[in-house]
């Protein structure tokens, strides 16, 4: 089966990552990482603080961005209140809030021609109505594959200076870190959250990580291990770290295996890609043959994502796989017929 439903990296991990596993010593597993001996939280954390330029105890480590994501609104969020979430995005935050008897309001996100956008004014007015504790933003988001830019992202930040501003950045495809470090230190309720697992193809470690502004010390030392992290992760997410052209060129590909989607799926006729950031397209398609594309695509051993909610009943969600497979979707989704 080719799965492209749950927006992984086909790729696979850089070639020094396999080396990190080769080569590790096993027997290192006995004991603790002595980091905390130096009053740092580990050889992780360390490298992230100095590559983003920001404090060490201001980057916290979690088992995948999913947990930092769930820690953050238990520290935050008390029974009743609000937590705002884009009007398409993932399921998940959704389902923390309710999780501590919080409430989801959604924001306003807009659907154009060929794209989809955030609409700024449309959050602020939602933000003064209901007064969130929590707002999250996603850039790129999911499913919708849009970004907010940092000029605008500034000018919400500006006005949400009451409420956690979550920016969940699993999705860059880039490892740029200047305006992470400027928006962190200029904004005290920010945190910004990203992963290992798209970008540097380590979904399976899961190895998430968080940058956080200087108002957010209560969940810093609610998240941070005493004890250390997990050291293979760690020595996979060092490797990761230091194979930049490996993932550079993967990311090149991505961009070019999209541009290939926007045309070939784009000229079906009822088919219409949004044009994505991330790694994934989303596409609308006619009303009524979803089921049976999926059965057809299931057939072929293709594994895409259906979007089953109430704004999105007539599309789907293709995580890029490697050239080669996007080639033979898209060759799968061009011989289909309703
Ligand atoms: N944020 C978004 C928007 C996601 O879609 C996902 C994974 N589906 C995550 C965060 C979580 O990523 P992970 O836990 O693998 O780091």
């Amino acid at each position: 089966m080719l799965y492209l439903d749950r927006n992984e990296n086909n790729y696979g991990p850089a070639p020094a990552c396999f080396e990190v596993l080769r080569t590790s010593d096993l027997t290192q597993l006995s004991w603790y990482d002595r980091s905390f001996t130096r009053g740092i939280q580990g050889v992780l954390s360390e490298r992230l603080a100095s590559d983003f330029g920001i404090p060490e105890d201001r980057v916290v480590l979690g088992y995948g961005a999913e947990n930092i994501l769930k820690q953050t609104v238990r520290c935050y969020l008390r029974p009743g209140e609000t937590l705002l979430v884009p009007a398409y995005s993932w399921w998940y935050y959704r389902k923390i809030a309710s999780e501590v008897g919080g409430r989801s309001v959604e924001y306003p996100m807009v659907q154009g021609e060929d794209r989809f956008s955030y609409d700024l004014p449309g959050l602020l007015e939602v933000a003064v109505r209901e007064q969130p504790s929590i707002v999250f933003i996603s850039s790129p988001n999911n499913p919708t594959g849009n970004s907010l830019d940092v000029g605008d992202l500034r000018s919400a930040l500006a006005r949400l200076r009451s409420s956690v501003v979550v920016l969940d950045e699993a999705y860059v495809f880039h490892t740029r870190t200047d305006y992470v470090r400027d928006l962190v230190q200029e904004y005290p309720n920010l945190i910004v959250v990203r992963t290992f697992s798209k970008y540097f193809a380590l979904a399976g470690a899961r190895i998430g990580f968080a940058l956080l502004g200087s108002n957010l010390g209560i969940l810093a030392t609610h998240m941070h291990r005493y004890l250390g992290y997990h050291r293979l992760s760690e020595g996979l997410a060092l490797a990761a770290l230091d194979s930049p052209g490996y993932y550079k060129e993967i990311a090149e590909k991505m961009e070019r295996d999209k541009l290939a989607y926007y045309a070939e799926l784009g000229s079906i006729p009822g088919w219409r890609v949004f044009r994505s950031d991330a790694n994934f397209v989303l596409a609308e398609i006619p009303a009524g043959c979803g089921e049976k594309l999926q059965h057809y695509l299931l057939e072929r051993e293709i594994a895409v994502k259906f979007m089953a909610e109430p704004l999105l009943r007539s599309h789907v969600r293709i995580t890029l796989g490697t050239t080669e497979e996007n080639g033979r979707v898209i060759d799968a989704i061009k011989a289909f017929r309703p």
